[in-house]
This record gives structure tokens, sequence and C-alpha cells, in this order.
């Protein structure tokens, strides 16, 4: 068993003691920790409710949900691009590259591979599940959401008109013809109306599970080092609360996905930082029951 480094480690009794230590962190920190090579087995501090902290009054249900007048579509468009965001913020912390040693702290020594825990996630390099690292894996997530915010026809950004012309559509979106036909049928998706692709809930799920995992990563691999160090770990929670809530609100991310993180997110549950409404599929249980 690793119980981990003490002089590493959060003081067990005094969950803020360690900040004050800050300085001589700052002045070794820089040379030991871009250099320290990921552990599975670190403790994980993070699930601990102590070292849980949440600088937020209530949750994010407001912020959440879809107003009366807003076609789902838009909403959820705009809360992909909101959740991108928050999470860019995060990402940076870990992307800064130290003037020091010239590198970022996840970087391919420390992070050989994304992992999180003993979980590392594969990236499909030529149809083969390759394991990349973590900032090369991190990456290419960054600039494949950012070509999915700006691709026209998955985030139109012009208000369509009417149902938008599904053969055309499905061209563009190399959908097959059997899509198209079934588009024909009249069938009804979410964003239809604002002029979103068929397949526009599902990319939105796509984004969504590519960013939980950068959560996923941000916590088992940095959580320790820097967001605690730097007291920035609270900053991380309530992005993470933020995400989850909308992630479960309108089923974006499923369970077995969040797996990696579920202690964590059982406690922001148990907590009602994530409040009841949002769980489930909360959007559609509340509008099935009124
Ligand atoms: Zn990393």
């Amino acid at each position: 068993m690793n119980n981990g480094s003490p002089g590493q480690s959060p003081a067990p009794q005094s969950p803020h003691g360690h900040v004050p230590n800050a300085q001589s962190f700052a002045s070794n920190h820089s040379a030991i920790e871009t250099t320290a090579v990921y552990d599975p087995d670190a403790p994980k501090y993070f699930f601990q409710e102590k070292y849980a902290p949440l600088n937020v009054k209530g949750n994010f249900l407001t912020l959440c949900a879809c107003p009366k007048n807003v076609e789902l579509g838009e909403w959820l468009a705009h809360q992909i691009v909101e959740q991108n965001r928050l999470l860019q913020a995060m990402l940076k912390v870990i992307q800064e590259v130290n003037s020091h040693t010239g590198l970022p702290i996840c970087n391919e020594t420390s992070c050989p591979t994304m992992s999180a825990g003993r979980l590392t996630y594969t990236w499909l390099v030529d149809s083969q599940a390759a394991k990349i690292s973590a900032p090369k894996f991190i990456n290419r997530v960054e600039k494949w959401i950012v070509s999915k915010i700006h691709d026209p026809v998955m985030f139109p950004t012009e208000k369509v008109t009417g149902v938008p012309d599904t053969f055309a559509l499905s061209e563009a979106t190399g959908a097959s013809a059997a899509d198209a036909a079934a588009n024909a049928g009249g069938e009804d998706w979410i964003g239809k109306s604002s002029g979103f692709p068929r397949t526009f809930y599902k990319d939105c799920q796509g984004i969504m599970k590519q960013m939980f995992r950068c959560y996923a990563h941000l916590y088992h691999a940095h959580w320790l080092n820097p967001f605690w160090h730097i007291n920035k770990h609270d900053i991380l929670n309530m992005c993470f609360v933020h995400f989850v809530t909308v992630a479960k609100y309108y089923k974006l991310v499923s369970d077995k996905e969040m797996e990696p993180m579920q202690p964590l997110i059982d406690l922001f549950i148990k907590q009602q930082r994530i409040p009841p409404e949002a769980l489930n599929g909360g959007h559609w249980g509340q509008q099935s029951s009124s």
C-alpha cells in the first residue's frame, strides 16, 4: 500500500494547514513536481468530505435549467460552450509552462497515459485504440471540441427558419441515405426547429463525455499538484459540480462513464450541491410530470 509521501500530502488533521507551506513549496515544487510520475495508487484525498470544500451557495440548477421560451437545442449549445469555457480555465492550470523547468505540470513524463486512477483512456489512431500521453489526449480533445463548436452544421450560428433541408444536411454531416430517409419521414429531434442536425444531441453527449474524462484526469492526476498546493481545489470542485449538474439534468454523460469520480459525485449529491432535481435526467422528468 502506498500511503503517499507525507511532505506532499495534505495534513490529515488540518486540511488548510498545508496552504501556508506554499512558500517552501514554491521554491521546490516546480523542479520536483513537474517530473513526478503519475501514481495511480496515490491517496485520493479529493474523495474525502473534509478536502472537498465548495464556495457556492445553493446549487447550479437555475443556471442549468432551460428557460421556457428557449428551444432546448439552442440552450444545450449554450451550455456546451459555457462548460467548455470553464473546463478550459481548469486545464490551463496544468498546461502553463513553468519558466524554471520549461515544462507544464501535465507533461509526457508525468502523465505518459491519459489516466484516472487505474483507468486509462485511449484515443483512436488509425482506427486502433492507442494509449497516448495525457497532454496529447487533452490537446486533441480541446481541438476536437473547438472544431465541433465552430462547425456551422453542428452548431449553426444563424437561426434557420423552418425545417432544414434533410438531404443537403445529410450530405454535409456524412449521414447515410437511410438517415436522410428517416428525417424525411417527419421525425423530430432536439434542436430541429433551431436548425441543428439530427445528430446534435448525440454530438453534445460525445463532447461532454470527453470533457468528463479531462475532469477525471485533473482530479486523479493533478488534484494535489497543483490544485491543492495553489489552493484552487475549491474552484475545480465548483466547475465540476456545475458540469455534473448539467450532465445529469440532460443525461449527457452516462453513469457508467462517471464511475471514476463516483465517490465525489455521491458526496456532492449527499450535500445537495448536485440537486435532486438534476438526477436521472431531471429535465425530462419534470416535463413528463407537469
Ligand atoms: Zn496529467
